[in-house]
């Protein structure tokens, strides 16, 4: 017997739990292909570490080091589709790497190919020449050919190597005698296209008249083959489903699901964490132009230095382990030292202190759990696991970058077809990712969130409102962090929250009673999570 809670679903449906960007990835390639799909996120679209990234689409240029070629050149090959596919979010992006000598640094890569670099003999290497790590000129270019080579018919310019301060690269500390450069892509935001990923999803699946739902703030409880979905607001009655196959697509709250599920399984997960921060420093953001540096600090990590809109410049990242909750991770005052003593070191014209940090961010990859010596060590591909101690079969998704977020999403329908029975009958490879936002303004251009006066939209209708209208916004933090990216915003203050929070309610979004509490507890979250003190409060 059915009960009020009930909705009635088209068989066969797929339960993706996870609305970062894989679940999303996977859920759009389930209804290309005809299976529906019901999206479930305890908190928000884009809420984990899909927020939280370097914002790169790149194939990895120091994978080579470890000799994982497969997965540079699957990330190559996916960069390409994204750059074909999804011109309107994914742009090319040039990348300086400043070197400060014309040799070294192959032994130490050697070493670090073999797995060698944690062994004695790379310690007692290291001991010898404390300089081992450095990387020199030839070794860049040796690394920047490779890349080329496994991008085969990149749509990007070829990188190149060797070129001395003053043709053009006046900017790099004379320190540096020589500057390699090359190119990747920035995707701004990931929030958005995540968004734009399950837009696309609910578009394919109207076509063909299968189900497609996504529910935020939504928790999953077992009952046997029925699975139960809780509306954390309290706003939506239970849901009831009998999913066919489960996906895990919590990231790095995998294990965490799975012990929720009480399903049985080894450690899958071996988080680490990195942490990012913004500033506005105007010296530094002219420095760096419409290029990117990628830099080598001095433990021998590669740090990202990069333009983030007109005005701003992201820093980042670092990788250490991380056992806690993902949701508790934030930048530590250590981890941005450890930055901005790395700009002050590779731009020279910059004297960057703690105070020019507008906010930071730190996010936790979902990596597999193993024995690797250190956190670089461990692999970056992407992995599936099947579970099948529960009554559903419950696939978990490990590992997995932004840029590959696609051909994640295609292993993991290719797996749920054959257990269905059911035939590809599409490929989203040469399928558009175009922009919601624009597509419903009908206009080709998105509307710029970082920096534009207009962020929240003065036109008609008010692009806040057509986010709150389409992209499952529920409460005051959803539409300030993961959609009009106001956390990028410096001019945020609380007149403006408030003004969102009052757009939110008369939108019904929540009731006008709980204008005070969303606005206070935006605030707050603004605070602890990314260090942001907004105006006014
Ligand atoms: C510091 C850092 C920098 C990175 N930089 C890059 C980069 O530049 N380029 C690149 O390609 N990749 C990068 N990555 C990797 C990339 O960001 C991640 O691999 C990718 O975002 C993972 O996406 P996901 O969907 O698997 O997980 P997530 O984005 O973490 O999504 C998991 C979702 O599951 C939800 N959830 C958790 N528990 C539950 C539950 N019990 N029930 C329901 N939902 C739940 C969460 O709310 C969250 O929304 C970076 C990662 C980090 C951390």
């Amino acid at each position: 017997m059915r009960t009020d809670s009930e909705q009635i679903v088209s068989r066969p449906v797929v339960l993706v739990v996870g609305a970062g960007i894989n679940g999303a990835a996977v859920a759009r390639e389930l209804t290309l292909n005809g299976v529906s799909a019901v999206v479930v996120d305890a908190n928000d679209i884009a809420f984990g570490a899909t927020s939280r990234s370097s914002r790169l689409i790149h194939g990895g240029l120091r994978y080579l080091e470890r000799g994982d070629f497969a997965l540079v050149r699957e990330s190559l090959r996916e960069r390409a589709i994204l750059l074909k596919t999804a011109p309107q979010f994914v742009k090319p992006l040039r990348l300086r790497i400043p070197v400060r000598r014309r040799f070294g640094g192959l032994i130490w890569s050697v070493l670090t190919f073999l797995g060698w670099d944690r062994s004695c003999l790379g310690r007692f290497w290291l001991r010898c020449f404390p300089n081992a790590r450095e990387r020199g000129l030839w070794l860049i270019r040796l690394g920047l050919w490779m890349y080329d080579r496994l991008a085969n018919s990149s749509p990007l310019p070829s990188g190149e190597g060797g070129r001395r301060p003053g043709e053009g690269q006046s900017t790099i500390d004379p320190r540096y005698p020589f500057s390699c450069e090359y190119f990747d892509a920035q995707i701004l935001s990931p929030e958005c296209f995540t968004v734009a990923l399950l837009d696309d999803a609910r578009q394919l699946a109207r076509d063909q008249r299968l189900t497609f739902d996504v529910h935020t703030h939504t928790l999953v409880e077992f009952h046997d083959h029925e699975v139960r979905l809780i509306d954390r607001l309290n706003c939506n009655a239970p849901i009831t489903l009998r999913p066919d196959v489960i996906i895990n697509a919590t990231g790095a709250w995998g294990d965490a699901t799975l012990a929720d599920w009480r399903v049985g399984s080894p450690k899958l997960f071996g988080g680490t964490k990195g942490s990012h921060f913004v500033t506005a420093n105007h010296e530094l953001r002219a420095a760096l132009g419409d290029a990117g540096i990628y830099a080598e600090a001095g433990d021998g990590r590669m740090v990202f230095v990069l333009p983030l809109g007109e005005d701003q410049t992201l820093v980042g990242t670092t990788d250490e382990p991380f056992d806690a909750r993902p949701e508790t991770a934030v930048a530590e005052p250590r981890e941005i030292d450890y930055l901005i003593d790395l700009v002050n070191e590779v731009v020279p014209s910059v004297t960057l202190t703690r105070e020019e940090v507008v906010m930071s961010y730190s996010g936790v990859r979902p990596l597999p759990f193993g024995r690797a010596d250190s956190p670089s060590s461990i692999p970056r591909g992407h992995w599936i696991e099947e579970n099948t101690n529960g009554p559903n079969p419950i696939l978990t998704l490990i590992g997995g970058k932004l840029t590959t977020c696609r051909a994640l999403g295609e292993e993991v329908a290719d797996r749920v077809l054959s257990r269905l029975r059911l035939p590809r009958i599409a490929s989203s490879k040469e399928r558009s990712i175009r922009d919601p936002r624009a597509r419903r303004a009908g206009d080709v251009n998105p509307p710029s969130l970082l920096h534009s006066p207009n962020s929240s939209g003065g036109s008609h209708p008010p692009l806040a409102i057509d986010i709150i209208r389409h992209e499952w916004v529920r409460t005051l933090s959803d539409l300030v962090e993961r959609r009009l990216l106001l956390i990028f915003d410096p001019r945020l203050d609380q007149p403006r929250l408030r003004e969102l929070a009052t757009l939110l309610a008369d939108e019904g979004v929540f009731h006008p009673d709980q204008i005070d509490s969303e606005v206070a507890t935006t605030t707050a979250r603004l605070r602890q999570v990314y260090g942001i003190d907004v105006a006014g409060s």
